[in-house]
């Protein structure tokens, strides 16, 4: 196997990272290896060597071309402040520049201690690996900005969490894995040079188009907002909780990343949460977008001293004004995407003044009827502005019909505004809410499976159907349907 590096990171000075070699592991099995990206990345040479790619995405065999390394940042974790974290367990092999011209990190994650390890063992358990190879690849099918997953392997050895479970590593790919955490580090330090180097960096690298303006430094913070603004919106459009949105978590790119205890609904509510060390409900579902703001803020504040001169603005007044008005931005351009998205989930190409309300009003009996998020809006799809027995499905879904027959009625009189065709709307609304997410009790069924007997057939089926989210898959009806009750999954763990 050949991949074309073509490093930028590693020229950087070297308090940004520390040059780490992978630890070898005693017996790397390849789980699956991802093809389609490894030809979108222009990887060559011999991708059906099984053992060989397991020795590369094992970190067994270091490519030819990387210079691994360990990159360091700090963060608020929960609203605390950590000053050093950093990859404790992920490994930067390099960059990649597609054909395209595209540039992407590749990343091993659990391939051993680095010195950002802390009190770790640098291991994933093979559990974590395969739900963010699920999740990570479902959500890009499902069109949000992610890192993806090239491979993942099992190392043969196992690492301690509750108990003794197996390991595993899985290879990331990211158009960066700069975090808001990585600013953090340098200016807690006082290190204002670092900071301009590194936004100096990610504007070359993300947001090229900042750096004609009159203070690029300002452009790149609103261009960051805009980004996280429409990523978090994405994410409450599908029913997504991350569940880490600590600002180490929160990548420059507008990437979703770091995949932990992260979940899709199954029933509707505002207050859900899954991770089990997310006790007080802080980056519940419906915080998520007001924790994008405070982290931004968190970054904001990094970046003050490059706002404005410091003689004409010793206070530095002047800056934290520019920087009020950026971040006061994030709440309405939020609420634009996430309203836009949900016009499209309901099939509506104009806006009204009402629509909010549309949209509330669904919410609101949707989680007081304890009905599963995304068969509403699928089978919502399905409709015609009519109304007929095909209204049965999505009824069933909710425990009182009688609120949900009332919003079809306004609904509908909303659809007669927009003279649309039943056939091509509902093309249209089936083109944004998915059949098929990686509902949490699939998921686990298929790590069980793999932990316990060393069977990755549930995984690679669940993987199958998540490649096309939007288009119904005969005799795959299983893996549209929520959990029985005695399979909810309550808690997700980060495993680490
Ligand atoms: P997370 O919130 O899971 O992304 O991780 C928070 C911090 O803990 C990061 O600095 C990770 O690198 C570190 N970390 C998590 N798990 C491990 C592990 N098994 N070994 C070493 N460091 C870890
Ligand atoms: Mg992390």
């Amino acid at each position: 196997m050949d991949l074309k590096f073509e490093n930028s990171f590693a020229q950087l000075p070297s308090y940004f990272y520390s040059r780490t070699q992978a630890t070898a592991v005693k017996d790397p099995k390849l789980i699956i290896f991802n093809q389609t990206l490894a030809e979108q990345l222009g990887v060559s040479g011999d991708l059906t060597n099984d053992n060989n790619l397991a020795q590369i995405f094992s970190g067994n065999l270091c490519p030819t071309g990387a210079e691994p390394l360990a990159t360091v940042y700090a963060g608020h974790q929960f609203g605390g402040f950590s000053p050093q974290l950093g990859d404790g367990r992920a490994l930067l092999l390099g960059e990649t520049v597609t054909a395209k011209g595209e540039r992407f990190d590749i990343q091993l994650k659990g391939a051993g201690p680095t010195p950002y390890s802390r009190n770790g063992d640098g291991r994933s358990a093979l559990g974590p690996v395969l739900r963010e190879y699920l999740v990570s690849e479902a959500m890009h099918k499902l069109g949000v900005e992610t890192t993806r997953a090239l491979a993942a392997v099992t190392t043969g050895e196992e690492v301690a969490r509750e108990r003794l479970v197996a390991g595993g590593v899985i290879t990331r790919v990211a158009k960066g894995f700069v975090r808001v955490g990585s600013f953090e580090y340098f200016s807690s330090q006082g290190n204002q040079q670092a900071v301009k180097q590194l936004a100096d960096y990610e504007i070359a690298r993300h947001y090229p188009q900042a750096k004609n303006t009159d203070n690029p430094y300002v452009a790149f913070l609103a261009a960051v907002i805009d980004k996280q603004a429409k990523l978090i919106a994405q994410w409450m459009n599908i029913g997504f909780i991350h569940g880490v949105m600590n600002t180490d978590n929160m990548a420059i790119s507008g990437e979703t990343i770091d995949y932990g205890p992260c979940a899709f609904m199954d029933e509707f509510s505002h207050k859900r949460v899954y991770s089990s060390i997310d006790r007080n409900g802080r980056y519940a579902y419906s915080n998520q977008p007001q924790i994008g703001q405070w982290n931004l803020v968190r970054l904001a504040e990094t970046l003050l001293p490059l706002f404005a001169n410091r003689d004409k603005d010793p206070e530095g007044k002047v800056a934290v004004g520019i920087a009020e008005e950026l971040l006061n931005d994030y709440q309405e351009k939020y609420q634009a995407y996430w309203l836009s998205g949900l016009r499209r989930k309901l099939g509506l190409r104009t806006a009204q003044e009402q629509d909010l309300t549309l949209v509330d009003n669904l919410l609101n009996i949707m989680e007081q009827n304890n009905a599963d998020f995304t068969l509403t809006f699928y089978y919502l799809s399905q409709l015609s502005e009519e109304g007929s027995a095909k209204d049965e499905p999505l009824q069933k879904l909710f425990t009182q019909p009688n609120e949900i027959n009332t919003w079809l009625t306004t609904w509908r009189k909303r659809l007669a505004d927009e003279s649309s065709i039943d056939k091509k709307r509902q093309t249209s609304m089936q083109s944004v809410n998915p059949i098929y997410i990686p509902r949490n009790h699939q998921i686990e069924k298929a790590i069980r499976l793999a932990e316990d007997q060393n069977d990755f057939s549930a995984f690679h089926s669940l993987n199958s159907v998540l490649q096309n989210p939007f288009s119904y898959q005969p005799g795959k009806e299983n893996y549209m349907l929520p959990p029985k009750s005695d399979e909810v999954v309550h808690q997700t763990f980060c495993g680490t």
